[in-house]
């Protein structure tokens, strides 16, 4: 929780350094004592990983993440803390995703659908076709697609934004070739698959599922030598109306309240695994740095409101709804600290 001392650090010297008050650098260094001596991060993100799990945008595990950051604020002290309400449509509820090879054998296959993306309306058999690798990100969709699953090798790090472009794009593409499913090679190893809804949010074109590695390069070697069938069931739907999530708020009311700073981090996540990287340890983080400013009864120069939000992954759809609620606040925000480091390598704070 290297990260939350210099939040800290920072949270404290900023406004000082601005002012005419000093650093009080006995105050900063019990807030980093405290914090490496009596942090909660860890078991509230075992309790939020290992209780809840994965939490998708409208989905209960989502409610129940909103409840638990609730009621460990108000459990702080944060009689302020609260839920702030928006809607987003469509929603959508995660199925079970299925895949096996047929012809011209029998073999489970991994898979897992992405999301925002539709369901099949029970089994479907298809043959396999194969983009192959995509190098350039416009490939010439042949007209032998339609009816078909297609291994499309995206040959990404999954960091890009042209990526993500580039996928939404043939996606669109083999719809309207008429092909039954798009085929994502994952890019993880051991049979490890990938989800997202990043550009397919409110609605994808067609299935799109993460293949493993590993097995579509078993699919591969089996079209070299003929015909190559494959029963998918995606069991996806959509909710085509309004649905309610909810952000979470609180104050550390400062001495001088005209100004705010703002801490955040997201609370949803994807649920194949428990989203500790992304982004539970980033909510961990600011509740923490919650609790610890609350519990030494430290009262900063201007407000810091920690703000929770859900929606992130599929189009930032919290963060947004809090920016058209707080509209008339905006002037006086200060700064913003978000934490949410994503599924890779935590490598420090950048501001
Ligand atoms: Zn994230």
């Amino acid at each position: 929780m290297r990260s939350l001392v210099i939040a800290f650090t920072i949270l404290f010297s900023i406004p000082s350094t601005a002012q005419t008050n000093p650093i009080d650098p006995e105050t900063v260094a019990r807030i980093v004592g405290y914090s490496l001596t009596r942090s909660g991060a860890s078991d509230f993100l075992e309790s939020l990983t290992d209780t809840i799990g994965g939490r998708i945008t409208g989905s209960k595990e989502s409610q129940a993440t909103a409840n638990l950051i609730l009621k460990t604020l108000k459990g702080a002290g944060f009689s302020n803390a609260h839920f702030e309400e928006y809607q987003f449509e469509p929603g959508w509820q995660k199925g079970i995703t299925t895949g096996e090879l047929v012809a011209p054998t029998h073999r489970t296959l991994f898979v897992g659908t992405y999301g925002w993306v539709p369901g099949t309306q029970g089994p479907i058999e298809v043959p396999v076709m194969d983009l192959g690798p995509i190098d350039n990100g416009h490939p010439t969709i042949p007209a032998e697609v339609r009816g078909a699953a297609v291994l499309v090798d995206l040959r990404s790090n999954a960091l890009s934004t042209t990526y993500v472009a580039t996928r939404m794009r043939i996606s669109q593409q083999l719809a309207q070739a008429g092909a039954a499913a798009m085929l994502i090679v994952s890019d993880k190893p051991d049979r490890m698959l990938y989800t997202s809804a990043f550009l397919f949010y409110p609605r994808g074109a067609l299935h799109v599922l993460s293949i493993a590695n590993e097995d579509a390069a078993l699919l591969r070697r089996l079209r070299v030598k003929g015909e190559v069938k494959i029963k998918l069931d995606v069991q996806n739907s959509f909710i085509d109306h309004a649905v309610t999530e909810r952000n979470v708020v609180a104050d550390l009311e400062g001495s001088d309240p005209s100004q705010t700073v703002l801490l955040t981090a997201h609370f949803d996540s994807w649920d194949p695994a428990q989203g500790a990287n992304d982004n539970g340890a980033g909510v961990a983080v600011v509740l923490d740095a919650a609790r610890i400013l609350k519990s030494m009864g430290l009262k900063p120069r201007h407000t810091i409101r920690f703000a929770f939000f859900s929606g992130e992954e599929q189009s930032d759809l919290g963060s947004k709804a809090y920016v058209e609620q707080h509209k008339s606040e905006l002037d006086n925000l200060w700064a913003v600290i978000n934490t949410d480091h994503g599924a890779q390598t935590p490598l420090g704070l950048q501001l």
